[in-house]
Formats: C-alpha cells, sequence, structure tokens
C-alpha cells in the first residue's frame, strides 16, 4: 500500500478500505462508523480533523477530554471515551464524555449513574467485553453480561446502553483475531433474546487501525481507528 503523509489522504484511504471491507461482507457502506481516536494528539491535529468533517473523537482519558473540550468548547464536538475508567473519574466522564464504550463492571455504572443524576444528564454506554485472554487487556467476562444488563436496564436508568465494545487479542494469526470479533457479535446475538427494556444492542464497536476489516467482516458497526487517521503517536497509551 502506498505511504500517505497528509490526513487528508490517511482518512480517505481509511474510508475507501472500510467500504472495501463492507462490500466484501455484502454490507451497506453506511452501515459502519469511522470513531477517529484522537488519544494523545494535540488541538492543532484535532482541528485538521474538525477541517475534514470529523466531530465525534474517541479518547482513553477524562483529563485529555476535559482539556480538548475546553479548549475547543463551542465547536459542537463529541467525546467518546474508549480507555478504561477509574471509578474515581466516574463524576469527570459524567459532566464531560457524550458516550462511555468502557463500561465494564458493576461499580463503575453505579458511580455514573449517582454523578449522572447530579448533573441531570443521561450517557450512551457500550459494555465493554473481554473476549481474549490477555491478561492486558480490561472487560467484563462474556458470562458476567447478562446479569449486568438486566442490572443496569434495573437500578440505573441514566445509562443507555447502546452495545457492546471489545479489543481483539494482539495476534498476528487474523483467525484469532477474527475470533474474538465473532464472539463478541454471537455473544450480542444471544442477549438480543433477553429483549430487556431500555437496553440496544444494535452498536458493536470493534475494529482498530490493525484489524478493522476483520472486524467489518465480523458485523463491526463502529471502527475505532487512531493511528491509521492521526499518524504515529508519540507516546504510547496504555489501553
Ligand atoms: C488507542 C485505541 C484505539 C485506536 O488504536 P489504533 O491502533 O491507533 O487505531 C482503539 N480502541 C481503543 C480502546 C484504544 O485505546
Amino acid at each position: 500500500m502506498t505511504v500517505v503523509d497528509t490526513m487528508a489522504g490517511r482518512l480517505a484511504q481509511i474510508q475507501q478500505r472500510i467500504a472495501d471491507a463492507c462490500a466484501r461482507a455484502g454490507r451497506p457502506p453506511e452501515s459502519v462508523t469511522l470513531l477517529p481516536v484522537s488519544k494523545t494528539f494535540g488541538i492543532d491535529a484535532i482541528r485538521e480533523a474538525m477541517a475534514l468533517g470529523l466531530t465525534r473523537f474517541g479518547e482513553n482519558k477524562t483529563q485529555e477530554i476535559r482539556q480538548k473540550a475546553a479548549a475547543l468548547a463551542g465547536e459542537g464536538l463529541q467525546w467518546v471515551l474508549i480507555g478504561h475508567l477509574q471509578t474515581n473519574k466516574a463524576r469527570d466522564a459524567a459532566r464531560d464524555a457524550t458516550e462511555v464504550q468502557s463500561l465494564d463492571r458493576v461499580e463503575l455504572a453505579e458511580a455514573l449513574h449517582r454523578r449522572l443524576v447530579n448533573e441531570g444528564r443521561s450517557l450512551d454506554v457500550l459494555v465493554q467485553v473481554k473476549t481474549s485472554s490477555e491478561p492486558s487487556k480490561y472487560g467484563m467476562a462474556p458470562g458476567d453480561v447478562p446479569a449486568f444488563l438486566r442490572r443496569i436496564a434495573a437500578d440505573f436508568p441514566t445509562l443507555h446502553v447502546r452495545g457492546l465494545m471489545t479489543l481483539a487479542v494482539n495476534s498476528p494469526d487474523p483467525d484469532q483475531v477474527r475470533a474474538c470479533f465473532r464472539a463478541l457479535r454471537e455473544l450480542r446475538d444471544r442477549l438480543r433474546q433477553d429483549n430487556l427494556p431500555g437496553v440496544s444492542l444494535d452498536r458493536l464497536s470493534m475494529g482498530m487501525s490493525g484489524d478493522f476489516e476483520l472486524a467489518i467482516e465480523e458485523g463491526s458497526t463502529e471502527v475505532r481507528i487512531g493511528t491509521a487517521v492521526f499518524g504515529a503517536r508519540a507516546y504510547p497509551d496504555p489501553q
């Protein structure tokens, strides 16, 4: 593949690859949303992305959302938290995030709900599921998700579940990566049979720069792309 060294070029290339993966999977191209992941990149990079029409950004840390949202206030941007959220940061997330994709435990759901009640708002959430056995990855064990969703539906009405999120195993073997994405989709299909009030499971957030095409083939509705749009990160950011 040719090396593209402008954001506009990289974005166009990613959009083409998303469209191609959709075509291979027999899916309409608009069935997959691109979530650009701007973590570790500064305001200039986000302004460049805005000039290309991007308005919704994925971030890993509440402090970074706070700083960027303050610097770009009034621009109508949406901030999506995709990184691990400590319970003691629930207040910041409840205030500044448009959406949280890393909801992975009851304690966090409880803390977010309490803060959201204070803020008088509700929040779209995805439940992060651990589909690999890598110890470094966060996420709820698949077997715990059914009871978790019942608990949210019963007790935390400020949390609007929209779907599931996962990170696939870091592996050069596409079959292993694909198995993670497939596990998430199959879990979602089983959960749908519970028909919980207020819980919608239409969204599957899966796929990153290195594996989004496999994710699309396995039913992803949202790919979270950082480096392939913004370029290499100057410093690593834990997931
Ligand atoms: C950083 C990150 C991404 C994007 O990763 P790239 O490999 O840069 O595309 C996606 N999802 C999560 C949860 C991340 O932390």
